[in-house]
């Protein structure tokens, strides 16, 4: 390798060896040259003469003094001789003894004045070396007056005196009472010292710093708002900072989908535990966020995603690493008090929580988030009491899916929020539930209904100031179009022949004369069946089918047991009998279009696995790249495999996503169109999987299809929704509940199957704008809860659509009746 010789200045080369004799000779200080040759010490011992020293004369003999020397010289080193010699120069210092110090009294030195009186004097107790704080003007943190900056709080308008604030201003008046009591004692006497604070007269700074500041939004976070979730930010601060109603100091976000209610909370969270109207205080010093346990990774993702730097640190309890670790993590958290806080923030799942109650038992905690806490709606529930056991003030309670107008739901959810409130269960239940239970009676007098109309307004005041709740509506000003359709399919040859033969089975017999009490059963087979056949395990399923299972029949293999990744893409059985299913054939048709003519993407949802099943053997068949996630699916590989597929250089084009597979992460924006393959009893749970499409991001026309098999169960479903939904009675949340609400009646309904109309849903609506299969009149307004106000499509009709897809299907047999929602017009 070639390097360099080092040189001195002067361009020779040095010599390392000499080089390092140089380094390591020991350093000294430089000195004139001279005192180095100097061989003897320059500084000589200072003669004494002890002359005189001694009592005797110097003038005695000198034998004396030599017997003396003599005397030194035999016994060594004289002391006493010493000491009496020294002693007379030099007294010896001595401690005195204890007792007579301590038994004296300390007193001030006295002062007197001219006439020589002696001054009295009082003490001030200041203490002596402590330097003063630094006086610092208070100020916001951030400009309230800069452009577009969100003033959170504004002390010339809402300068009311919080609970907080009230306790602090009693302390503090208390402290300069007392003062002033002191004063009073002393008064008259002379005091000379006074602080020298009192002095200088900065005594009055004081009140200068406990002038109220502004609380402006974060420009991180206000740059990225929506004005709505400004509305919202404004909203959660002022209720948790009790400025609404004194002592309450909980409210209920229950935005729809896709409004962006985690952003709204973090903006909420990250002003809390940065400013107050006290300058330079936070308002907490530690937030508990309680989620699912999908949601912890995605809360603590959100955090660094809008807050970048800034995000506070956190705490993530999502069951990695041990118990005893967490535990110790927790109980580290819970100790930690102002500036010792180095994650404020502890994102903790439900299920954890109830382990770790006995740690977060006693910790004082400035804010607590529940995300889905809908859960929270059964105040009997373990997880309700062990939440409401612990020591939060500020609670907000996040929810998606509405609130019913079931009474013990509202007083279980805020009665969490505001603790008390509403009184205790028995005080409510006599004020208000009780009255208005009767007056909703169907047989209630007019003065009962006169009385629960005037208890549901009084218990709405009470309530909606806590509650704030919007529809995803808002979201048509940032959105592209959404065209939503209903699109009603006929069933196939097949699937005709074995509904007939199963509605009129004994099985359904027997079930509609009370007998037989597994409704739910038949009714799944029924669903199963409108899917496609082949999710059937026929003819062990339906007896008596043997005649009409077609050659080549093979059942989809029953998704959840963890067979899913191994019958995928090993085509085994590759592709699919669309014609077997009618909704399959208008999907394959749907398919077949898109890729040939657009790059849009679709994700494609149905409730049960097998017929993401199937799904996926009729991409393998055509060649189509998809993705598919499901319940199964972990929930650390789910983002990887959206983020995958919202790529839009990514060939694949189909998502298959299970509607159970939940939470609210899936974010599917890289594709425009979705098909929603059957519908479930619940509307929330629809809802949600809608969602995923038409969301923040979305820059392309979204086409959102609900595929219903006319005429069959599904339609009743459907309707039973679409009832729902409207009179937003008592919902279903769970199947098992379902089942418990069948009536003989419901399910001589349900099983009845109306196989000529085009829409049985239409035809229920008796719909006055349509005349002989034509819409005459247009809708004046489309209300998103209500079909019967969207616009109506007989197949021949389809030809006026906006929409390539549906408009193809003119002239086909399969697609006989369409209903569609416009979200907004440009
Ligand atoms: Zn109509």
């Amino acid at each position: 390798m070639l390097r360099r010789q080092p040189v001195t200045t002067d361009g020779k080369v040095v010599d390392r060896l000499q080089e390092s004799y140089r380094v390591n000779k020991p350093f000294k200080p430089p000195t004139l040259a001279k005192s180095l040759q100097r061989d003897q010490p320059q500084r000589k011992r200072k003669r004494v003469s002890y002359k005189g020293a001694q009592a005797d004369s110097d003038d005695d003999d000198d034998k004396e003094n030599k017997k003396k020397k003599k005397g030194f010289n035999d016994s060594g080193f004289n002391e006493a001789d010493f000491a009496d010699h020294d002693l007379k120069r030099f007294p010896k210092y001595e401690v005195k003894p204890f007792d007579a110090v301590a038994s004296r009294r300390f007193s001030i030195p006295e002062m007197k004045n001219k006439k020589g009186e002696v001054l009295s004097t009082a003490m001030t107790g200041a203490s002596l070396g402590i330097r003063p704080l630094a006086v610092l003007i208070p100020r916001p943190l951030h400009d309230p007056m800069a452009d577009h900056a969100i003033v959170l709080y504004d002390p010339t308008m809402d300068n009311r005196e919080t609970e907080e604030e009230k306790i602090e201003r009693e302390k503090e008046e208390a402290r300069i009472k007392a003062l002033k009591e002191a004063d009073e004692k002393t008064k008259g006497l002379y005091n000379p010292h006074k602080p020298l604070r009192k002095l200088l007269g900065e005594d009055d700074k004081k009140k200068q710093l406990t002038q109220k500041v502004a609380v402006v939004l974060s420009p991180i976070l206000s740059k990225v708002l929506r004005p709505h979730q400004i509305e919202g930010s404004k909203f959660l601060y002022n209720r948790t900072t009790g400025l609404n109603k004194e002592n309450q100091y909980g409210c209920i976000m229950a935005d729809e989908m896709g409004l962006g209610k985690t952003l709204q909370c973090i903006s909420l969270m990250y002003t809390l535990l940065k400013q107050s109207p006290h300058s330079g205080k936070p308002t907490i010093d530690k937030c508990i966020i309680v989620c699912p346990s999908s949601l912890v990774r995605n809360w603590a993702n959100e955090l660094t995603k809008w807050l970048g730097t800034e995000a506070p640190g956190v705490l993530a309890a999502d069951g990695k690493g041990g118990r005893g670790e967490l535990e110790m993590k927790v109980l580290r958290w819970v100790n930690a008090k102002g500036r010792n806080v180095t994650q404020p923030v502890l994102i903790v799942s439900y299920e954890t929580l109830r382990t770790l109650a006995d740690v977060l038992g006693n910790a004082s905690v400035g804010l607590m988030l529940c995300d889905e806490g809908h859960r929270l709606k059964n105040a009997e529930s373990l997880t309700y009491k062990q939440l409401d056991m612990l020591n939060v003030k500020r609670r907000v309670i996040l929810s998606g899916t509405p609130i019913q107008n079931d009474l013990s739901e509202y007083y279980a959810l805020l009665n969490f929020a505001n603790p008390g409130y509403l009184g205790t269960k028995e005080e409510f239940k006599k004020n208000f539930e009780n009255i208005i239970i009767r007056g909703r009676d169907a047989d209630a007098s007019d003065k009962d209904k006169a009385r629960c109309e005037e208890k549901l307004k009084e218990m709405a005041g009470l309530v909606t100031p806590f509650i704030i709740r919007r529809t995803n509506d808002l979201l048509s000003k940032y959105l592209p179009i959404k065209y939503e359709q209903i699109v009603f399919c006929g069933l196939s040859e097949l699937q005709l022949a074995l509904y007939r033969l199963f509605i009129t089975s004994p099985e359904i017999k027997e079930l509609l004369k009370g007998t037989n009490s597994q409704p739910l059963k038949a009714i799944n087979i029924l669903k199963k069946l409108c899917n496609h056949p082949e999710l059937l395990d026929l003819p062990k399923e339906l007896q008596g089918s043997d005649h009409l299972v077609p050659e080549g029949f093979c059942v989809a293999k029953a998704g959840p047991k963890g067979s899913s990744s191994s019958s995928r893409g090993t085509g085994r059985i590759s592709g699919v009998k669309c014609e077997w299913s009618g909704k399959f054939v208008v999907l394959e048709r749907f398919l077949r279009r898109m890729r040939a003519e657009t790059n849009d993407k679709i994700v494609l949802i149905s409730n049960y696995t097998q017929t993401l099943d199937l799904f996926e053997r009729l991409c393998h068949g055509n060649g189509y790249g998809y993705y598919r996630l499901d319940g199964n699916m972990a929930t650390t590989k789910r983002q990887k495999v959206v983020d995958q597929f919202n790529d839009p250089n990514n060939p694949a084009f189909v998502f298959l996503l299970s509607s159970k597979a939940g939470g609210c992460g899936i974010n599917l924006i890289g594709a425009n169109r979705l098909i929603l393959f059957d519908p479930d009893w619940n509307p929330a749970s629809d809802q949600q999987a809608l969602a995923r499409v038409w969301r923040d991001g979305q820059k392309k026309e979204c086409f959102i299809y609900r595929f219903i098999s006319k005429g069959t169960i599904e339609e009743k479903i459907f309707q039973r929704q679409a009832q729902k939904q409207a009179l937003s009675s008592a919902v279903v949340d769970e199947v098992e509940d379902a089942e418990r609400h069948f009536s003989i009646d419901l399910l001589r309904k349900l099983f009845q199957f109306n196989e000529n109309t085009l829409s049985e849903t239409h035809e229920t609506f008796k719909c006055r704008r349509c005349k002989d299969g034509k819409q005459v009149v247009k809708s004046t307004a489309l209300l998103y809860g209500d079909a019967s106000t969207w616009n109506h499509y007989t197949n021949a009709e389809l030809r006026n659509n906006h929409d390539d897809l549906l408009r193809a299907e003119v002239g086909l047999p399969d697609v006989s009746f369409v209903m569609q929602y416009i979200s907004h017009n440009i």
